[in-house]
């Protein structure tokens, strides 16, 4: 499997001329889909309307990288729906975490890198990303097109257990998993900042909801949002394999 086709390819449309986006107006289109669905937060709009999905799809798929819905990427796992990392990475509230010190950039966990599409949603709202997948060979995907879309300076990509987080880039300021828990990892908690939010599926196998973890000192607050399906996080913290 290569890369996706970058743009200025697979003119779907026959006439865009040389140097246009052939994807900009779907892109477009899904951001107005996103607000429409009750997306607010202008940065994740804008992270939205900048990065482009069609590079994070299987080169067969590209026709459907705008599509509202989750694609398979190979083994055996997904790109999530728009809609669905759009609301979790407006729970994150980044923008609150820039505006307590605005003097640096938020620092973010990404567990279950998959395509790289969340890694690169954060890296373009700003954040500093440490994406983490089990998958070695997904991994390696991932690295290659954020590289080649530009984020190869703002997403380090690392192979191993995420259920566990990645203590070596701890405290951050927004967690996100994408996958499935039994349970709130409780590493992942205690890799929080002060303020900082975790945003994760939690549930038995087949179905979940969005439950966002912040933390206040020593005090941990959780709350549960949308229901949702992810794939399983397979790991210590997570469902056996
Ligand atoms: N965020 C991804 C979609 C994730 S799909 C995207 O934007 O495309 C879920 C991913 O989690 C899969 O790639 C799967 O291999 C990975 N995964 C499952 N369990 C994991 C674990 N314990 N640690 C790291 N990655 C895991």
């Amino acid at each position: 499997m290569g890369p996706a086709e970058g743009p200025g390819t697979g003119r779907a449309d026959g006439g865009a001329r040389d140097g246009e986006d052939p994807f900009l107006a779907q892109r477009l289109a899904m951001v107005r889909e996103l607000r429409a669905s009750g997306i607010r937060d202008p940065d994740v709009l804008a992270a939205f309307a900048r990065v482009p999905r069609e590079r994070f799809v299987p080169a067969d798929l590209v026709t459907h990288a705008y599509d509202d819905s989750a694609l398979g990427i190979g083994h055996g796992q997904t790109i999530s729906q728009p809609y669905i990392v759009a609301r979790m990475t407006e729970l994150l509230e980044l923008p609150a975490v820039r505006q307590r010190d605005p003097s640096r950039d938020p620092r973010a966990l990404d567990v279950g890198t998959g395509s790289g599409y969340q890694a690169a949603i954060l890296a373009a709202m700003g954040a500093l990303v440490v994406s983490i997948e089990r998958d070695p060979d997904l991994s390696a995907l991932a690295t290659a097109r954020l590289i080649e879309v530009g984020f190869g300076d703002r997403v380090r990509c690392v192979v191993g257990d995420g259920s566990a987080g990645w203590v070596e880039g701890a405290p951050y300021d927004a967690i996100v998993v994408g996958a499935a828990a039994p349970r709130v990892p409780e590493p992942l908690a205690a890799q929080l900042a002060e303020g900082a939010r975790l945003v994760i599926p939690v549930g038995p196998r087949d179905y979940q909801s969005l439950h966002v973890v912040s933390r206040q000192g020593t005090r941990l607050e959780e709350r549960v949002f949308d229901a949702c399906v992810f794939v399983p996080l397979i790991g210590r913290h997570g469902f056996p394999e």
